[in-house]
């Protein structure tokens, strides 16, 4: 980034720059070294393929890989990264106004970790031992970062700058503009390379080898690069074998049709359901505002709704319609609302009700229903509900008024505002060839989040011995999270993985047990590819994400939830039964598999919601559960909207957990209690010291 002290920056002038502009969203990232050569291969079922080894394989190097893979190196762990897309993924690719981390206050009187443990969990069925472990590594994450040179605002003492963000009632957000998270992934892909770490790009995972004796534990990965295809290995595969397996692959964004993920995430959760391996809170996803994949896919939150543009609908004759104006009852509610899109950014049912900040989102969300496109103008005031005063800065609400007061943004016009609170949000849009000062923009409700995931210990690792899944692979995120806990939670899961692992001494692998292993896993990739397979990749894909945004996506319907669970069902036993054919392109096998490993992801989180629906679940996190029977109904400015009337949340499903299990042909789900915090007195220094010199803090019961 630009350092004011090198700039012709006079003393109090506060103008930002174009060079700092630029350094802080046209984020360049590091060259990658070359692969390094192959050296062993191994047969199975009649191909030849490539071997390579390494003490832990990282699989994904998006923000939590990278800093599980630093941490491991630093710790003289041998490290390998492999990735589908080295700078692909949504720490490199994605973002917001403000994109946000969540950390534990640095600043004035610093943080209370227990509150803030609380905080994180609020929206309930959290484990709190993994609350607090984010909650107290979050300054160290955070340190850490700031030291391998991430570019975190701070004031004149060394305190983070902080804001508000979602869920958050005390103000724990920092940010580094628009592109935090590129920015992290800059910082740690700099220190990986030069430490050193192997990092294997265009290498995706494909299947999860485990060794079956004397108990089920990961050997390594089976891998697809392209660029090792061969007369006798015709998918270019790869077999990785690996002491441990860190999945660090991000959530699976293209389950959905209507979806702010950039292309081509796909994650690691039917990688790992595959495998056995459990995941918990699937229920939990969430959705809000944003321009869609189509384009440049980035969340619309924070000052981008905080500068109250107009808002507004196309419909199929180019007829414009003020259509916020049905739903809240004066100009003043409608742009307050809108606003308040800022920070309650994620989609939540209650806030449906009594004109609350989501029922914008379910206007937009019916909007789209209807066929019509939904813009935001910069250059143009909201303009007022019918029969109402007009939009005017001096009749907003206080909290309003006093946001916009404080930022010094009480002026004419959406752009303005928008460039005195934040111009790099201007400049980054404009850096897709977008000219939001010119232009109105397209934007829709989508899916951006998964809070569920694999379930994790408080280590990380998942139920299959020594395989660990961090970031947003792992489901340990509640009902709700506040804005910025994510990629918190894969700094700080990313660091206690690496130090699990260097702790543990395994013994070296039996690879009699890995050969086994690699025969078993390519066989099964032979019996999911047929070449003469009805079933096409884009066939899939386009069921799947139908079904998801339609069946369970912010809206679901109760009674629809068991029949979209039917047919995902018949999907993957098509699939299972056929097989998938594939293209002749690069990623043609790469990509049926993975829509293989999606059609099982689809089928588990119905699976979880028929489950937690029909139990009595009710709205809860970014999802409104409809049902004609519901309590609760939204209400607008033209009256009730009893089609979308949905089932009220009930306090005792925070104390619970929805587990699944692959287990041969269909999921296996279960219920459990969200772990408690044990360590229930403070540490005593000289009593808890020996735990840690001993290594037995790393050790199951201690
Ligand atoms: C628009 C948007 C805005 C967001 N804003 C915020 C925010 O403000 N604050 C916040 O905390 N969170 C935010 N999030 C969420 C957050 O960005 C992600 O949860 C986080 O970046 C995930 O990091 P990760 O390292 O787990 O995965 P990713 O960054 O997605 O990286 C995954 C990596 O794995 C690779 N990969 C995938 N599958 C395979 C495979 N089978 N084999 C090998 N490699 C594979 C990918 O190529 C990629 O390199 C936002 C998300 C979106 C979409």
């Amino acid at each position: 980034m630009a350092n004011p002290l090198d700039t012709a920056q006079a003393a109090g002038d506060t103008t930002i720059s174009q060079e700092i502009l630029d350094a802080l969203t046209d984020v360049k990232l590091p060259r990658l070294k070359p692969k390094p050569i192959i050296k062993e291969w191994t047969s199975a079922q009649g191909w030849k393929i490539p071997l390579r080894r390494s003490h832990v394989v990282i699989v994904g190097s998006g923000a939590a890989g990278l800093r599980a893979a630093v941490e491991l190196k630093r710790r003289d762990v041998e490290v390998t990264v492999v990735t589908q897309s080295a700078y692909g993924g949504t720490s490199a690719c994605s973002g917001s106004d403000k994109q946000t981390l969540h950390t534990a206050n640095t600043a004035d009187r610093g943080d209370n970790f227990r509150s803030m443990a609380d905080a994180i969990g609020a929206g309930g069925a959290m484990d709190k031992d993994t609350a607090y472990i984010e909650a107290v590594g979050s300054g160290r994450a955070l340190s850490t970062l700031q030291f391998l040179g991430l570019p975190l605002p701070v004031d004149r003492y060394g305190g983070v700058l902080r804001y508000q963000t979602d869920h958050d009632e005390v103000g724990r957000a920092t940010s580094c503009g628009p592109r935090t998270s590129r920015l992290m992934v800059k910082a740690l892909a700099q220190e990986a390379i030069q430490l050193g770490i192997p990092l294997f790009n265009q290498t995706t995972a494909v299947r999860i080898l485990v060794s079956a004796a004397p108990e089920p534990r990961v050997a390594g990965a089976l891998c697809i690069d392209p660029g090792l295809r061969t007369e006798s290995n015709p998918h270019g595969l790869l077999a990785y074998c690996a002491d441990y397996l860190v999945l660090a692959a991000g959530g699976p964004g293209e389950l959905y049709r209507d979806s702010v993920y950039p292309r081509n995430c796909f994650g690691s959760l039917g990688l790992a359901l595959e495998a056995g391996i459990e995941a918990v809170n699937l229920t939990e996803s969430q959705f809000g505002i944003g321009t869609s994949r189509d384009g440049f896919p980035w969340n619309l939150s924070g000052t981008y709704a905080q500068c109250m543009p107009y808002v507004y609908s196309v419909d199929e004759a180019g007829n414009e319609r003020n259509f916020l104006a049905s739903y809240y009852r004066t100009t003043q509610e409608l742009v307050s609302n809108t606003f308040r899109k800022g920070y309650q950014w994620p989609s939540h049912a209650t806030r449906m009700l009594n004109f609350g900040s989501s029922l914008f989102d379910l206007a937009v969300f019916r909007e789209m229903q209807f066929g019509h496109k939904v813009y935001m103008d910069f250059n143009r005031n909201p303009v007022a509900v019918p029969g109402e005063r007009a939009f005017d800065l001096t009749r907003l609400e206080p909290d309003v008024y006093a946001y916009l007061e404080k930022s010094g943004a009480l002026l004419d016009t959406p752009i303005a505002r928008l460039k005195k609170m934040n111009p790099l949000s201007i400049e980054l849009y404009k850096q897709y060839k977008v000219d939001i000062e010119k232009h109105p923009l397209l934007f829709a409700m989508n899916n951006q989040h998964m809070n569920g995931g694999l379930a994790v210990d408080i280590w990380g690792q998942t139920s299959l011995n020594g395989c660990y899944a961090i970031g947003e692979a792992a489901g340990t995120h509640g009902v709700t999270r506040p804005g910025g806990a994510a990629l918190n939670s894969g700094q700080v899961f990313g660091t206690r993985c690496a130090e699990h692992i260097a702790a543990s001494q395994t013994a070296p692998q039996d690879m009699v047990q890995a050969g086994a292993a690699i025969q078993e896993g390519v066989q099964h990739i032979q019996s999911a590819l047929k070449e003469a397979s009805t079933l096409k990749p884009s066939a899939i894909k386009r069921e799947v994400q139908a079904r998801m945004s339609d069946a369970a996506g912010m809206i679901c319907r109760a009674d629809q939830i068991s029949s979209a669970l039917r047919d995902a069902q018949q999907l993957t036993q098509a699939i299972r039964e056929q097989g998938v054919s594939f293209g002749a392109t690069n990623f043609g096998v790469t990509q049926a598999l993975q829509w293989r490993h999606n059609a099982l992801a689809s089928e588990a989180i119905l699976s979880a919601l028929d489950f937690y629906v029909a139990k009595g679940g009710g709205s809860r996190g970014a999802r409104a559960i409809c049902d004609a029977s519901g309590e609760c109904v939204p209400l607008t400015n033209e009256g009730p909207l009893e089609d979308y009337r949905f089932r009220r949340e009930r306090a005792e499903d925070k104390d619970e957990q929805i587990v699944l299990k692959w287990v041969g042909s269909e999921f296996a789900v279960s219920i459990r209690t969200p772990r408690e915090l044990e360590q229930k007195e403070r540490p005593f220094f000289e009593r808890h010291w020996p735990h840690f010199l001993t290594g037995s803090i790393y050790r199951a019961g201690t």
